[in-house]
């Protein structure tokens, strides 16, 4: 089924650049959180009206997905308003009692330029047919003391629900990292990968938890009894580290999805310069040319070398005027772009 969506009544029709300096002059302090819910939400519509109204008048900004299985939202609220922003929250009858994950670090812009609310089919792109299996046989949650325990046990095996260019930068020790790009894929995938560990325990993580739980319950339909997740996820598990003084087997960074593109768990750096593919790097940047935009991990040498650009064509294709510009961005994307998915690359020795 096509995936659908509508745009907010209240458009917002500034540029990007705008957007970006807008939210630039905006100084007061934020807070970046996340939460998902799988509830039944019978009207998405009208829902998204009452989140817009109230959202916008506090002044939030974030990325938000509402569908009749429930919502899924990342969002960046101003610290003076966090108290009446928490309140309205779990005062709406959908909401009640939902847990937040708060960002590990802050940037230092916003981690949003904007407030936008979707309305979709679903608040996760899984590709899934749920009426083909019981979506709500999730597997159990794992604390982050639990899941220490698995990393390290031989009888079980952990699995990053999450896609390459987020493993890269950073997953737990002796986690499967499946090399796909979208969850999609991962959904199909993982059952095969998982075949020769059909009596281990299974243990999966995402960023923040809402992903496995559809995976466990996908994993329990094809025929893997013990299946167990993260709760809230890498950023749940990071803050459950600090305060109760754990071991952090989480090597790396956190890749988040939003102008800060990931937040520091560890202090180690595990992943490599795209482009010269021999110092140590885990900042993700996109390609300057916007017809590119491809995300990849970038050294500061590097980055300042070829001014922002992934290669140097892409940057002698932003040179071109703007009317040969836009036949050269229909050729990429229908030619070019599907060959080219973000490519793990492997350090050189
Ligand atoms: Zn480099
Ligand atoms: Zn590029």
């Amino acid at each position: 089924m096509a995936q659908s969506s509508t745009t907010t009544p209240l458009r917002d029709l500034r540029s990007r650049v705008q957007k970006r300096a807008d939210a630039a002059a905006d100084t007061r302090p934020r807070v970046t959180l996340s939460f998902y819910r799988y509830v039944q939400i019978s009207d998405p519509e009208s829902f998204k009206t009452r989140l817009l109204d109230k959202w916008q008048a506090f002044g939030c900004l974030g990325r938000v997905y509402v569908a009749q299985e429930g919502i899924n939202a990342q969002m960046s609220v101003p610290t003076e308003y966090w108290p009446e922003f928490d309140a309205w929250v779990q005062h709406q009858p959908e909401l009640t009692g939902i847990p937040y994950k708060m960002a590990v670090e802050e940037g230092e812009l916003p981690s949003f330029f904007k407030l936008m609310i979707k309305v979709k089919d679903k608040i996760v792109a899984d590709g899934l047919d749920d009426s083909s299996f019981d979506v709500t046989d999730t597997g159990a949650y794992l604390t982050a003391a639990q899941m220490n325990e698995y990393v390290t046990d031989p009888d079980a095996i952990v699995v990053d629900m999450r896609n390459n260019y987020e493993s890269e930068v950073g997953h737990f020790e002796s986690a499967l990292t499946p090399d796909v790009v979208t969850f999609k894929d991962e959904l199909q995938k993982t059952p095969e990968l998982l075949r020769v560990h059909k009596n281990k325990k299974i243990a999966l993580y995402c960023t923040g938890g809402i992903r496995c739980e559809k995976a466990s319950a996908w994993l329990k339909h094809n025929g893997f009894s013990d299946v167990r997740h993260l709760k809230g996820g890498i950023i749940d598990y990071a803050h459950q580290v600090k305060e109760q003084g754990l071991e952090n087997k989480f090597r790396g960074k956190n890749f988040v999805f939003d102008e800060r593109l990931g937040e520091r768990v560890g202090e180690e750096i595990i992943s490599t310069c795209h482009l010269c593919k021999s110092q140590k790097s885990d900042t993700h940047y996109h390609c300057q040319n916007q017809i590119c935009h491809t995300l990849f991990i970038g050294c500061a040498g590097c980055v300042e070398k070829k001014k922002g650009y992934c290669s140097f064509v892409c940057r002698q294709i932003d040179r071109l005027p703007a009317s040969t510009k836009k036949t050269v961005a229909r050729h990429y994307n229908l030619k070019i772009r599907k060959r080219r998915p973000f490519q793990k690359t492997r350090p050189q020795r």
